[in-house]
């Protein structure tokens, strides 16, 4: 396997600022935030896209989703009128730079109504 800088963080080779960890997944904070509140979730396993996300990890999709909210619980945004929006970004037209599968949970401010 190409290296990987997300494998990286779970391995603990580089440093990143855990929120949340346990036997299958991580929630850390994105190094180049693009708002007050920018947390990635992931899984522990190198799964590379949305391609390969299949319906063989949906437990393990609906994982990621609810660490996003408890961690974004913690970080006092899981209110109706706080919030937060999560993204997973694929292929070079969705933006996906990283090769990892992983959840953005973004939030701490008034967001843009666009979406993309
Ligand atoms: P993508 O564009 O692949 O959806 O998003 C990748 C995200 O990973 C970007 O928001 C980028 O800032 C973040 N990122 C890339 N390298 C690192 C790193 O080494 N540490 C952390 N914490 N975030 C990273
Ligand atoms: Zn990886």
């Amino acid at each position: 396997m190409q290296k990987c800088v997300f494998c990286d963080i779970v391995a603990g080779k580089i440093p990143a600022t855990i929120l949340y960890q346990d036997d299958k997944a991580i929630a850390f904070r994105d190094i180049h935030p693009q708002a007050p509140t920018h947390f990635l979730v992931i899984p522990k396993q190198h799964v590379p896209s949305m391609a390969e996300l299949t319906s063989e990890h949906k437990d393990l999709t609906a994982h990621l989703i609810s660490i996003g909210h408890e961690v974004a619980k913690r970080e006092g945004l899981a209110t109706v009128e706080k919030g937060y929006r999560l993204v997973i970004n694929y292929g070079r037209e969705g933006g996906q730079e990283v090769p990892h599968v992983h959840l953005h949970v973004i939030g701490g401010r008034m967001l843009s109504g666009a979406m993309g």
